[in-house]
């Protein structure tokens, strides 16, 4: 399928979102790391090749945030798959949301969980924004922007803003981050080539919310396009 698919279809959902399987198919596109996954109908037997742990995530016209909803479980094995299925339509149903199918991924490697936003600025192209996960965004909102398209020098800028940067540097005992995958990643979505210049104007924000960054990888375990 093709962007102008992806777009027609947003428009008919309530979400007015890429589904998260589409949206992953784009960062691919564009050499941004996501995990290997499958959409699978609730009962359909697994592909053979998608190895455990596995991360099983609800894929429903009406849901945004989908861990609000039990739409997210990790660690899940081949064998309690139809299992979590059942309790996720259930939990689901609670919030209003109907589950149409899954997507199945594998579990990524445990890292920092880093935030990557863009937002179309009228006249102005896109906003970059990239933040350390968690508490740190949410209480500290300790971000940083940068217009599109973003240099190399300019992404490293960005992150050299961050206060968290002492953590993915792997202060206390963390994790030390490859730093380096984060900022082609970044590139591949911001920089003068990068998907975000390739997006059509119906395109209005996109997040991927999170980077899971270890020392090793940089990988997009979650992506929202959304249509305006
Ligand atoms: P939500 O719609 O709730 O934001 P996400 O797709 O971001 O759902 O998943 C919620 C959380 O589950 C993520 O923040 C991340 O910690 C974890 N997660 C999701 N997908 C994966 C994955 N493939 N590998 C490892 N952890 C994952
Ligand atoms: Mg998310």
């Amino acid at each position: 399928a093709t962007i102008v698919e992806f777009i027609a279809q947003a428009k008919t959902r309530e979400s007015a979102m890429f589904t998260e399987a589409e949206g992953k198919s784009l960062l691919s596109a564009f050499g941004i790391d996501t995990p290997q996954g499958v959409e699978i109908a609730v009962g359909e037997e697994l592909p053979s090749h998608l190895r455990e742990p596995l991360v099983v995530k609800a894929i429903s016209t009406t849901l945004v945030h989908k861990s609000d909803a039990g739409g997210v479980r990790v660690g899940v094995t081949r064998a309690e798959i139809n299992e979590v299925a059942s309790q996720m339509r259930d939990s689901l149903a609670d919030f209003g949301h109907k589950l149409d199918g899954l997507l199945v991924e594998e579990m990524v490697p445990a890292g920092h969980e880093i935030i990557v936003g863009a937002v179309r600025a009228p006249g102005l192209g896109w906003t970059v924004m990239v933040g350390l996960g968690g508490v740190l965004v949410e209480v500290f909102e300790d971000v940083a922007f940068g217009l599109a398209p973003l240099s190399e020098n300019q992404i490293r800028d960005m992150l050299a803003e961050l206060r968290g940067m002492k953590v993915l540097n792997g202060a206390r005992g963390g994790v030390k981050a490859d730093i380096d995958a984060l900022v082609a990643l970044i590139s591949r979505l911001a920089g003068p080539a990068g998907l975000l210049a390739s997006l059509p104007e119906d395109v209005t924000e996109i997040d991927l919310n999170p980077v899971i960054v270890s020392d090793t990888r940089a990988v997009a375990v979650d992506a929202r396009f959304v249509v305006g």
